[in-house]
């Protein structure tokens, strides 16, 4: 018995020493990954064009990813590849929910400059219809940090102001993770947000502390895993296109 004990111990003590050996002398192989094969998707012919796999919103053309408020179609202007806020006709929403996602939005403020701050091209991109990613005429107009271009509205500035100049299209490519909820109705997980704009990162896995408020600090109020994303009409006629979604 104790006899072959001893040889276990010696049995295990080889198949240790043999590992390590293989170790230390690289077999590349012990760290190669097969499995799960990453799918294929063709990109587009530039990284602003949709990939194979994305959910069109908007091409230039159609609409109809989109409904007003009251659910009817959206009363927005659709001309020229490009869909703009005619003041005073309200926020439209996509019919179908987004939870995690990418999404790649461009969006123009108008040429010609009129009005200050927060009035200067003012629209917004309402990831779960509750998170607004601020669009703004942020080229030398001046407002508070954390409600400028690329900001999380009153709660998170951008690295940087990437912005370009009115009546110039600008682009978002944003990677969004929706908060997690207890059944409770609890914060399991912040939202989080990194954002690139014209290919300047702006936001970095930023942690959102709720719903985004005018007035008042953010909060969160538990939702479902998927909700529309709202595009804000701020009475500015700012336009949009190329809006495409991946959901993660
Ligand atoms: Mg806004």
């Amino acid at each position: 018995m104790k006899k072959q004990a001893l040889f276990l111990v010696a049995f295990v003590a080889t198949l240790t020493v043999s590992a390590q050996q293989v170790v230390r002398n690289g077999d590349p192989k012990l760290t190669e990954q097969w499995t799960p094969e990453p799918r294929v998707v063709a990109p587009g012919k530039t990284a602003a064009d949709a990939p194979a796999d994305a959910i069109v919103l908007f091409n230039g053309t159609d609409a109809s990813a989109f409904a007003a408020k009251d659910g009817g179609p959206i009363k927005w202007k659709i001309e020229n590849g490009a869909m703009t806020v005619v003041g005073g006709t309200g926020e439209i929403h996509t019919k179908q929910g987004f939870g995690d996602c990418q999404l790649h939005i461009e969006w123009r403020t108008p040429a010609e400059v009129k009005g200050d701050g927060q009035g200067r091209g003012n629209s917004g991109i309402f990831l779960m219809g509750k998170y607004e990613l601020q669009v703004l005429d942020s080229y030398n107009n001046r407002t508070y940090s954390n409600g400028q271009a690329a900001s999380i509205y009153k709660q998170i500035p951008p690295l940087v102001n990437a912005s370009r100049g009115p009546g110039e299209w600008q682009t978002y490519d944003i990677i969004f993770t929706a908060p997690r909820f207890y059944p409770d109705g609890s914060v399991k997980s912040q939202a989080q947000i990194t954002v690139i704009h014209n290919g300047v990162l702006v936001q970095f896995n930023s942690h959102l502390l709720g719903g985004t408020q005018y007035i008042g600090v953010g909060n969160y109020e538990a939702h479902g895993p998927e909700e529309p994303i709202i595009l804000q009409d701020h009475g500015n006629p700012v336009s949009f296109r190329n809006i495409w979604i991946r959901k993660l």
